[in-house]
């Protein structure tokens, strides 16, 4: 491990030396702790030997591929992963969001997206580990869990039941993005994940309740291809 002081620790699990310095770099200017895997095996290793905090994880591998890392990993920990992909791994990308990675970073990134990612993921983790509050607050929107009540800057919002769950899901899980495919088993049943125009419908739906500008949406941001997040200040 390298990097002084006390920071979170990160496993780099990422066959370019170029790309790990510069993430070994970037990290430990910030404090972070970090460990190096330029393989799949070692990244595994790397994860059960010093229990990060957060992961980042290429998806090109020597020995495998990111995806399959991911699986694996999720059969014994929640550690935060964020996928490191190339242009034209787009189907990758989304295969490890669904198998678990938390969010993804398109090469090239900026170590500024790479830090804010990082803090999103981080404050995430901490939240699962304490019990859920049954009131979300973002900014302005509201949402009481338990009494299944919406407002946006006082004002209730009425929703119908499926525009609920769908919301409901995204602010479980602020600030991750989710996948299409993920959304639409959970909301309308495994049947239905290729029906991405209900998500659309949906999405536009809730944009228009609960946004000041629908075409600009401050929290319900649209992942190009991939699917949706609720987005929070990083
Ligand atoms: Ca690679």
């Amino acid at each position: 491990m390298t990097g002084r002081g006390t920071g979170p620790v990160v496993v780099l699990v990422e066959d370019e030396p170029q790309m790990r310095r510069f993430l070994r770099v970037a990290l430990e200017a910030e404090g972070y702790r970090t460990v190096e895997a330029p393989t799949a095996a070692e990244g595994l290793q790397q994860v059960a030997g010093h229990n990060p905090e957060l992961v980042l994880l290429d998806l090109g591998l020597p020995d495998g591929d990111g995806v399959d890392v991911t699986r694996q990993l999720r059969t014994w920990t929640t550690v935060p992963v964020i996928v490191l992909s190339a242009r034209g791994q787009e189907g990758d990308k989304i295969a490890a969001l669904d198998a678990g990675a938390d969010d993804y970073l398109t090469k090239p990134f900026s170590t500024g997206e790479l830090l804010a990612r990082m803090r999103v993921a981080l404050r995430r983790a901490e939240r699962r580990d304490t019990p859920a509050d049954a009131v979300f607050e973002l900014d302005g929107l509201r949402v009481d869990r338990e009494r299944r009540l919406v407002s946006v800057h006082g004002a209730e919002v009425r929703l119908t039941p499926t525009e609920y769950r769908l919301l409901a899901l995204l602010v479980q899980h602020a600030g991750k993005v989710l996948t299409h495919r993920f959304l639409l088993a959970e909301v309308w049943g495994p049947g239905r994940t290729a029906q991405t125009h209900y998500l659309r419908v949906y999405m536009q739906q809730l944009r228009e309740k609960l946004e000041a500008d629908p075409a600009r949406p401050r929290w319900l941001r649209t992942e190009p291809g991939v699917g949706y997040r609720l987005h929070v200040a990083s």
